[in-house]
Parts: structure tokens; sequence; C-alpha cells
């Protein structure tokens, strides 16, 4: 089914009329625009600390003057004072770079939208100039948007296996290709003239990955969504040496994931949260029902293996839970899942729920919003 699409007015007035224009699928409930925080530009001139920069502008007569890096622009079009459509573009000597493209789902009073996605009329005018889309990591706020985008302009995506995985879905759902560079961490490569650096983070899905990206204005870090966890689900640590060997180097700019910066103390490590559902497991007798995001990986991760643990089934429903599985499962991620822990949804009533235990998982998309999680069960 074709979803609606409703982009976000972080533009000026001339480019919301674009956009009306532009996305014809909007119902006519979108036209109540909430508050939206303004576009954010960032010209940042980059401190004289280049080496790459001081290259560029060297000339025989100029070779001991100080090099002047060149100026270079951050531009947030989503995810900046807002949770979700995060995607943010580093623009310098006329080439763009775009790190993540998500989506949010729609406020209440969204009546007949189903996806709210970044205002890309900018990227659209200047399309000649970007030059890659690097993702962070799986979730729909980082890569719900990809589809649209690629509707819009042809731009190769750098992405981990599972991320690429679940932009490859997203992209054969809605009929598209695109040039795709499927990268891991510690990987280096190029677009263009921005050296780019993938480095290993820690965050509630598989494949989380922080940028360092080196370019003529400067270097500039992105984390990505992260939490520094030494006991993470698949065993791959934040790599913290290497972060502290490139900040040694010098970075202009430090782009960071803020979700709960306000709010005291730390986060505990996904090996707690196991713990906890573990205990749940054990203490319920009877069918458990499970709300989540299906782009939660570790957590569904947990649930499979405590059913198991607990001799338990797993039903599962809902089409993007489905699909997280699925991919999950075909690449590798859960190779300790047998098939038969699995039963039909449809079969579960059928199930006693003392004699066999069973568990279930289904989702509710048509709850989901940013901010509240849908509906699973487990039953
Ligand atoms: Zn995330």
């Amino acid at each position: 089914m074709r979803q609606k699409t409703y982009m976000s007015n972080t533009n000026n007035k001339k480019n919301n009329n674009t956009n009306n224009k532009r996305n014809s699928v909007n119902a006519k409930g979108a036209a109540r625009k909430r508050p939206q925080a303004k576009k954010a530009v960032a010209n940042i001139k980059s401190k004289a600390v280049s080496k790459p920069a001081a290259k560029k502008k060297t000339s025989k007569a100029s070779s001991n003057a100080k090099s002047v890096p060149m100026p270079f622009k951050i531009i947030p079009l989503g995810g900046l004072k807002e949770i979700g459509k995060n995607c943010t573009l580093i623009e310098c000597n006329n080439e763009i770079l775009i790190i993540d493209c998500g989506m949010a789902f729609p406020e209440y009073e969204m009546f007949g939208i189903d996806v709210v996605i970044p205002d890309f009329s900018y990227l659209i005018e200047n399309s000649s100039k970007i030059k890659g889309l690097i993702i962070t990591h799986g979730h729909e706020d980082h890569i719900g948007g990809v589809p649209y985008l690629l509707k819009e302009i042809n731009v190769p995506i750098y992405a981990a296996p599972l991320a690429m995985g679940m932009i490859e879905h997203k992209l054969a759902e809605h009929g598209l290709t695109a040039e795709k560079h499927v990268i891991k961490a510690g990987d280096k490569f190029k677009a263009s003239s921005f050296k780019i650096e993938a480095i290993q983070t820690n965050h509630s899905i598989a494949d989380a990955l922080a940028y360092s990206i080196k370019f003529p204005g400067g270097h500039v870090f992105h984390t990505g969504d992260f939490k520094v966890d030494y006991s993470p689900l698949d065993g791959k640590v934040i790599d913290l040496a290497r972060m502290s060997q490139l900040g040694d180097e010098g970075v202009d700019v430090l782009l960071c994931d803020s979700t709960n910066v306000l709010r005291q103390g730390y986060t505990p490590s996904e090996a707690v949260v196991r713990k906890s559902i573990d205990e749940i497991f054990n203490n319920i007798d009877r069918r458990i029902i499970i709300a989540t995001f299906a782009s939660n990986f570790h957590r569904i991760k947990y649930f499979i293996e405590s059913s198991m643990k607990h001799k338990r089934q797993i039903a599962v429903s809902g089409r993007s839970m489905e699909n997280v599985i699925a991919l999950s499962r075909e690449l590798g991620y859960m190779d300790d899942i047998p098939e038969s822990v699995f039963v039909d949804i449809n079969k579960i009533k059928n199930i006693a729920d003392r004699t066999v235990k069973a568990a279930g998982i289904h989702i509710n998309s048509t709850t989901n919003s940013a901010r509240k999680p849908g509906k699973l069960f487990c039953s």
C-alpha cells in the first residue's frame, strides 16, 4: 500500500509551497502543520588545523603563509530539537555529504499521514553537489526517509549490513534501486573529497556506526545514536580508543546524539535489560505479550532467547516485525535461533496457555509514534 507522506516545513514559505505541490499524496489533514524548529544552518569556519587544506591552498609564493581552510556548512534537515527524521548535511567546496535520512511518525493532528519526512527541497535544488549518503544505523528515524529521497535524487548509499538490508527492503517495496556500498566498523572510504571512517559504537540495534569525516574544510565527528556499553549483546564494544585517537588528531565539530542528555545518571548496559526480561519470563507462567519497536533489534533478540530458555514458542505478527526478524536470520544475526521456536500467529489460539507456553510477538504499527512505542504481543 502506498504510504502517505508529509514533508516537514523546515524551509521558508517559498519552499513550503513547493513542498505542497511535490507531496501530492499528502492528505488534507497535513495542512495543519505542527510547530517546527527553525532550520538551523551553521556556517562554520573551521580552525586552521587541517593539513589537507594546507596542501590544497599551497602555492610557491604562499607556501609559508598560514593556510585558510575552506568554510563549510552543517545543515540539519531534521533530528534537531526533535525526535525523528534525522538527516544532516555537510557542505563544503560545492560538495554535499548526507548523514542519515530518517522519518518521524505523525503527530496526532496529522490525519491521513503515515510518514513524516525531512524537507528535501535544498537537496533537490543542489542535487549535483551530493556525493553520498552515509547511514549510522537501521532505526526508522535514520533510514525511513531513504526511499522518499531516492525518488527525488540518485545518491550512493553507504551502510553496514543490517541497515543496508533494511534499506534494500524499503527500496524494493518502492520499486527503487540505488548504488549501494556495504561497510563495516573500521572501514575507511571516500565520497569525492570526503574521507570517511566508520567507527564501532553501541546502540539498541546491531551494526551501529559513528563516523569521522575529513574534508577540505576540517574534521567533523558524528556519533550517531550511541551508548557506552561494555557488555553489548553482540560483543562489539564501542571503539573509544579510536575515538580518542581521532580526538588527539583534532576534531573541528562534534555532532553528538543528545537523547536524555538533560537527565542525570547513566544508561545501564543492555545486559541489565536482558536480566530484567529474563526475570519477567521466569515469573510469568501464562502467555506474555510484548510491545516494542520492530527496529529494537537487541531487545527482540532477548525476547526470543528468553522464550527459548523458558521453553516457550514465539509467534510474530506485524509486517515490520516479520521483516526485521526474517532479515536478521538471513544475515546471520540470529543463527543460534532455530526455526522450530516460531509458531504461526494464526495457530496460537489453539495453544493452551499453561500446557504449551507460547510467546508471540505482534506489532501494531497504526499506533506507532516517534515517542510512543507500538505494541507487541507475546502469548
Ligand atoms: Zn537509533
